[in-house]
């Protein structure tokens, strides 16, 4: 049996690595190694993927969300509500522009932003939501956009980990992450879901203004060249990265699959285990399982993690400090207790490997020994 690890990028290369190589080559040969035909063409079939009019390739996913925030033109001051319980680049990049993150609660099943809590936020100066649809699920988003609608807000859905995640609402229509809101933003790090060899992002648009505006502002201000309208940044995905993500583009509904085959094996091995709660599968939302993150409760949690290392079993811990206890965010004048969901959530999560090559023996392997550990406890 091969090693186990978190993710396995280099076993998922080996398959599509023919395609890859010529792909790259192709690219290099070509000498367009910026906004190149690959990149036009990515840009076209992630549209028709995700059933949105406009995707702006830019150079990562906290780019997308600085470009996203840019093309809404807010001000100082501005507040701009967001996940507590999240990786930090949505609230960093609300934080960086001199707007006011306005960091709240979450769900405790499904982890992803508190309806509830947004509401109760909400003042005279918010003007975007900005969800994060953690793990591979969608956020409440028919709640989320009905606050948004009453309080004339905008909405920027991070869904760097849930790209292809479909999203239904009450009255049936289905729509992909990050083409509900105003704007949609991800990540193509290498380890996301849709993830190239280097960096990459990019954001998605149904709005034809916005995303003029976005596009200017991802390039240097400018529309027409050397005319700078106003004080842009320069974010760009290159040419090898969108070949590449060309190619994978075209594998993404099967690695969805493969992911989705790893989290039912664990949630069956994982089913009568009362130490164990296996991942909230939300009605509205499909799951794309970017990670396989389960809850723990009367377990030492940071020992069964130690116990897996024993055994060559990696298992990560997404994410052990809120972000309203971080030091960069003390100015916020939070507090240790003002969150308590975020904070059990931080003590009590622990993510197993989650890739699309993982074989029965590797899940085999991973869920028997979690098990074993537990036992051993009783
Ligand atoms: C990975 C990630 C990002 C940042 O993407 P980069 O491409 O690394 O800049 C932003 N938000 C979330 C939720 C992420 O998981």
């Amino acid at each position: 049996m091969s090693d186990i690890q978190m993710v396995d990028l280099k076993g998922q290369y080996q398959h599509i690595q023919a395609e890859i190589d010529q792909a790259v080559l192709n690219v290099i040969r070509s000498s367009a190694y910026i906004n190149g035909p690959e990149v036009k063409d990515f840009q076209k079939e992630l549209e028709s993927y995700l059933g949105v009019k406009h995707v702006i390739p830019c150079a990562n996913g906290t780019d997308a969300l600085q470009v996203a925030m840019m093309a809404l033109d807010l001000q100082p001051g501005d507040e701009v509500i967001t996940p507590n319980f999240t990786f930090i680049a949505t609230v960093e990049v609300i934080a960086l522009l001199g707007l006011k993150p306005v960091i709240v609660e979450v769900d405790p099943h499904t982890f992803n932003m508190d309806p509830e809590a947004v509401r109760a936020a909400i003042t005279p100066n918010t003007k975007v939501i900005a969800p994060v649809h953690l793990f591979g699920q969608c956020a409440n988003m028919e709640e989320i956009m009905g606050i948004a609608k009453e309080n004339n807000l905008h909405i920027i859905e991070d869904t760097a980990q849930a790209i292809s995640s479909d999203y239904t609402f009450s009255n049936g229509e289905t729509h992909r992450a990050g083409t509900m809101g105003h704007f949609g933003t991800t990540s193509f790090f290498p380890s996301k879901n849709l993830g190239c060899y280097g960096d990459g992002g990019a954001l998605y648009t149904n709005d034809d203004q916005l995303a003029e505006k976005a596009r200017q502002v991802a390039n240097h201000g400018m529309k027409v060249r050397y005319y700078h309208d106003f004080v842009g940044v320069n974010s760009r995905l290159d040419s090898i990265q969108a070949a590449i993500l060309r190619i994978k583009l075209r594998h993404l509904d099967t690695y969805c699959a493969a992911r989705i085959a790893a989290a039912d094996y664990y949630d069956a091995a994982f089913a009568n285990i009362p130490e164990l709660t296996t991942p909230v599968r939300d009605a509205k939302s499909s799951h794309t399982f970017h990670q396989y993150t389960l809850k723990t409760q009367d377990l030492d949690r940071d020992a069964l993690q130690q116990h897996l290392k024993s055994k060559g079993i990696p298992a990560m811990i997404y994410y052990p400090v809120p972000l309203h206890v971080q030091n960069a965010f003390s100015n916020l004048g939070h507090q240790k207790g003002d969150f308590p969901i975020t904070e059990q959530l931080c003590k009590e999560v622990i993510s197993l490997p989650m890739h699309t090559e993982l074989t029965e023996e590797q899940l085999k392997l991973i869920t028997s020994s979690v098990i074993e550990y537990i036992e051993q406890q009783l």
